[in-house]
């Protein structure tokens, strides 16, 4: 399914390692993709996913998709059947291991009366504002909260009554008894569970309190039998949190001792990766939607025309580490191009068209020409073109003034065109009012065409072409990258956004083998680059998304 079973040793594969020759959890792997079910899906859980899902084809384990739900105010259903369809579209399985935080309220629930019971958690009735008070600082401990040592009892009585929701939100807490003192404030007595009067997607109004992440996270690991749970760096000074819960709850008996194992997130060049700035533009109206084709969720590289084969291949390709680093997003596009390369049958499109008339060739006669679907994979075959008196070519492929070293077509100058014969422009034809170039008028030499008797004459420039009558006419729209520079970080999307970014061609004429082609069908236009067709585009006019440009600016750096 992914080619993850060959990759080489990441670190986490080394402690996993360690783990199975230590007999740790019964020498099983057993992992989790856990997202929030507050937005679509981006590249950088592409990279979770593939680690994630292929660790445990690594090891013939098993890998859960899990939604962790815990925080009612955000999540969606639209946002979980999206995520469920870019997990399977990306190739990975999670068989009938689907589950969700919210399932286990009750146990978690539970799991804090043990804490209460054995007096490791306390209802702390401090102000949120106190709270940050009594907290410390880096470089200063902590104070300890009045409400510290109460009695078992009273705490009980008291988180019963904040489950029956008779207090307010944010009027008190429950918080673990660990140490006001440690230097790692994750430490100093977090809170577990808070009042939070909210509509929760599944389990409507049945709870007052919810869970904190910290909490909720170790326990849902640990009852799914989890062994390691891998998660981004930003989570490693609450590992201790992780264990301390889970050493605290033995007495529960989980089927596992999960393992918090931390490494970087992706970050790309060009590119945002957080949820709440993708629904911000989405919510703007800066792209038409999460599945807009510039955008960096999955659905949106989807749409694009991106395959499942070259996001999986980039995330193999960046591999696991440790610290952060920003990978540069020419990677990306040289990984679809590469699997397009061998797979992506070749036409032609123009998208700018000027009309190119060919004085000499007879009216009304159109021939069939042959022409390779793929020279990358002769296996793809051959298909015919249809030629004649009145064709298309792009504008930018003609001058009338050249520079030098201009080898496309020039007033007395000759070009090929690609399948078909030598051509020489002879005229132009311009509109009297704007000076604007309407027709170039050419004639062709019939001994040229592929096997003739002047088909090997030496000329320069080959352009594509399309016959007029028979083009397909299509909307073909390029892009290029969301916003003007590298603003990760940058929220100020009026300033940063690229109003560039889409360039709509609404006249482009496309050779008649495309007509009707399917949703999500893939191409590469000679000379211009690769192209997937759009859900939008109709048998009347094809609506086409630019994936990429052929010029592989990683490819070059890598030789260099
Ligand atoms: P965001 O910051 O975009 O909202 P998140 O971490 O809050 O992301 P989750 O839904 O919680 O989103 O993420 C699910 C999983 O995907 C987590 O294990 C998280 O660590 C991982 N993940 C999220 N972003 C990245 C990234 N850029 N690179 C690698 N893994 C990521
Ligand atoms: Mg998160």
């Amino acid at each position: 399914m992914t080619t993850s079973p060959n990759l080489p040793a990441n670190f986490i594969d080394s402690i996993i390692n360690e783990d199975l020759q230590n007999n740790k959890n019964d020498s099983r792997v057993h992992t989790r993709f856990p997202p929030e079910p507050n937005g679509y899906l981006h590249i950088g859980h592409a990279k979770s996913i593939c680690l994630n899902f292929g660790t445990a084809n690594k090891y013939k384990g098993l890998c859960n998709l899990r939604f962790d739900d815990t925080n009612p105010s955000k999540e969606e259903v639209e946002y979980v059947d999206s995520i469920k369809a870019d997990v399977e579209w990306l190739g990975f399985s999670w068989d009938d291991r689907m589950y969700y935080a919210s399932d286990y309220f009750e146990k978690l629930y539970q799991c804090a009366i043990l804490l209460i019971k054995n007096g490791k958690a306390y209802v702390c009735d401090l102000t949120a504002e106190q709270m940050r008070e009594y907290r410390g600082t880096l470089v200063e401990p902590g104070k300890e909260s009045p409400y510290r040592n109460r009695s078992v009892e009273e705490n009980l009585e008291l988180f019963q009554r904040m489950r029956e929701g008779e207090f307010a939100d944010g009027s008190r807490v429950l918080r673990a008894k660990i140490d006001m003192a440690s230097p790692n404030l994750n430490m100093r007595d977090p809170v577990v569970y808070r009042v939070m009067h909210a509509h929760h997607h599944r389990t409507g109004d049945q709870w007052s309190i919810y869970p904190m992440y910290d909490f909720a996270h170790p326990i849902s690991d640990a009852i799914e039998g989890i062994t390691h749970s891998v998660c981004t760096l930003e989570f490693e000074d609450h590992r201790p949190l992780y264990d301390w819960v889970l050493q605290e709850l033995t007495e529960m008996d989980f089927p596992s001792r999960p393992r918090q194992i931390e490494f970087a997130r992706l970050n790309l060049t060009k590119m945002i990766m957080s949820k709440r700035k993708l629904r911000a533009l989405v919510e703007q109206g800066y792209v038409s939607g999460w599945d807009d084709p510039r955008m960096p969720t999955i659905s949106g590289l989807r749409r694009r025309g991106y395959t499942p084969e070259a996001i999986r291949d980039f995330c193999d390709r960046i591999g696991i580490a440790k610290s952060n680093s920003t990978v540069d997003i020419a990677m990306l596009e040289h990984c679809i191009r590469e699997d397009l390369n061998a797979k992506a049958p070749r036409v032609m499109a123009v998208l700018r068209p000027i009309k190119l008339i060919l004085d000499n060739y007879p009216e009304g006669q159109i021939e069939q020409l042959e022409a390779e679907n793929n020279p990358e994979n002769p296996e793809m075959g051959t298909r015919t073109i249809p030629f004649s008196r009145e064709l298309y070519i792009e504008q930018d492929d003609f001058m009338e003034d050249p520079p030098k070293k201009f080898f496309r077509l020039t007033p007395g100058k000759e070009v090929r065109l690609k399948y078909a014969y030598i051509i020489k422009c002879e005229s132009i034809v311009k509109d009297e009012a704007t000076g604007q170039i309407t027709e170039i008028h050419c004639t062709y030499d019939p001994d040229s065409k592929s096997g003739g008797p002047t088909a090997g004459r030496k000329i320069k420039g080959t352009l594509h072409w399309v016959s007029a009558a028979q083009a397909v006419p299509g909307i073909v729209r390029l892009y290029d990258y969301l916003f003007r520079e590298d603003s990760q970080d940058n929220d100020d999307f009026a300033a940063a956004f690229n109003p560039d970014s889409l360039e709509e061609l609404t006249d482009c004429m496309i050779e008649p083998s495309m007509a009707g082609a399917s949703a999500g069908s893939r191409y590469q236009f000679l000379r211009q680059g690769y192209f997937c067709v759009d859900p939008l585009s109709t048998n009347e006019k094809l609506v086409i998304n630019q994936i990429v440009g052929l010029r592989d600016s990683w490819a070059k750096a890598q030789k260099a």
